[in-house]
């Protein structure tokens, strides 16, 4: 079998590492004889994989101690909702950089005024809007720090002046963030750091409890961050398997270096692939060039060359590249380099590039 190459936008690669401690876990977790699918997620082994992994979260991303880090279910789609729910009084404030913003703001109008403050759709969200002004007056500013299937990325975290929100889905543990600038981040695990099945949410608690309506049990923040430390995200049975992959990938993260150095090896990766798209005479990167994403990096075929599409797809898929399709709404390619994504891969879907011109320019 030729080697391949995952360049999936999610689910996708996971470190080799945490792929084998999960397998072993799932025959016998922890020397109890019984497998991660079966314990009960009230065992001493259990209560230390969670605590683990908050003090993973805490440590890789430097969270101050007045923030919360849960693990909940439902994915990035159910904060959509969940966010606005806790958070939003009167009007919260919004920046559409995709459609997953765009279907951020469509569920935070159920509960109240939204003002979508800027937006890139006029141009196929291929840039990050400026020069906006948030409004003082909202309960929240709402962003999507990479735009996962466009390729643009917000790459610095910005001073706001009330409450930022940040979707983090795509970028969260692939470079330092600054979390005190946020009031709450969450994301779904299966970009960057797990499997589908656990989201994870950073809020810091003084903004919680401000809204009048009353909340469904599971929707309140505050029942997954219980009375005590060992009830943090276990009100209901929470998905042990996905947090311990989570708690495997964030190990592996640490023994490299953190955050910090996964962010160099990123930059890193997504330069060398972003330098042969900007060399290569067949292919022209899609995002404007100061708001490229170092997670998802999008492109297509050059003028003259749209009718070679298919036939670099077969070629690179004969290479061992997976997942290269771009999503339907930019169409051509879009390479995933998500921290478990190694240089390799980079280096060898360049060669195909390189190979490719060669025989077709
Ligand atoms: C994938 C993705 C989502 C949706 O996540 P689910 O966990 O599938 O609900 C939301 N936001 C961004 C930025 C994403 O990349």
């Amino acid at each position: 079998m030729t080697k391949v190459h995952n360049f999936n936008a999610g689910p996708c690669v996971l470190p080799k590492p945490a792929i084998e401690s999960v397998i072993e876990a799932i025959r016998d977790f922890d020397n109890t004889g019984i497998g991660l699918l079966e314990i009960s997620h009230r065992t001493p082994g259990w209560e230390r994989i969670m605590k683990e992994t908050e003090e993973l979260w805490r440590e890789l991303l430097h969270i101050p101690d007045n923030y919360d880090v849960l693990f909940l279910g439902g994915g990035a789609s159910t904060q959509f909702f969940t966010v606005p729910a806790n958070l939003l009084c009167k009007k919260a404030a919004y920046l559409q950089t995709g459609v997953w913003a765009k279907k951020a703001v469509k569920e935070a109008k159920f509960y109240g005024d939204v003002e979508v403050v800027a937006s890139s759709e006029d141009k196929n969200y291929t840039y990050i809007p400026k020069g906006y002004s948030i409004p003082t007056d909202a309960d929240y500013f709402h962003i999507t720090t990479n735009n996962t299937i466009y390729g643009t990325e917000i790459k610095t975290d910005m001073d706001c002046p009330v409450n930022l929100v940040a979707d983090m889905s795509s970028d969260i543990m692939s470079r330092p963030v600054d979390v005190s600038k946020y009031a709450l981040i969450y994301g779904g695990a299966q970009k960057n750091v797990g499997p589908a099945g656990v989201t994870f949410v950073i809020v810091r608690r003084d903004v919680l409890g401000k809204v009048d309506r009353p909340l469904q049990t599971m929707v309140d923040y505050r029942t997954h961050i219980g009375k005590e430390a060992k009830d943090k995200s276990m009100f209901n049975t929470p998905p042990v398997f996905a947090i311990f992959v989570m708690h495997e990938t964030l190990k592996w993260v640490k023994s490299l270096g953190g955050v910090e150095q996964m962010h160099k090896i990123n930059t890193e990766k997504a330069n060398t692939l972003y330098n042969e798209i900007d060399r290569n005479k067949m292919f022209v990167g899609t995002a404007v060039k100061e708001d490229r994403s170092i997670m998802n990096i999008c492109w297509v075929m050059a003028p003259g060359y749209e009718n070679k599409q298919d036939d670099f797809m077969a070629f690179a898929k004969g290479k061992g590249m997976i997942g290269i399709k771009g999503h339907r709404s930019v169409g051509g390619f879009r390479a995933s380099l998500y921290n478990a994504c190694p240089l390799e891969s980079v280096q060898a879907l360049v060669a195909c590039m390189q190979e490719f011109e060669k025989q077709n320019a």
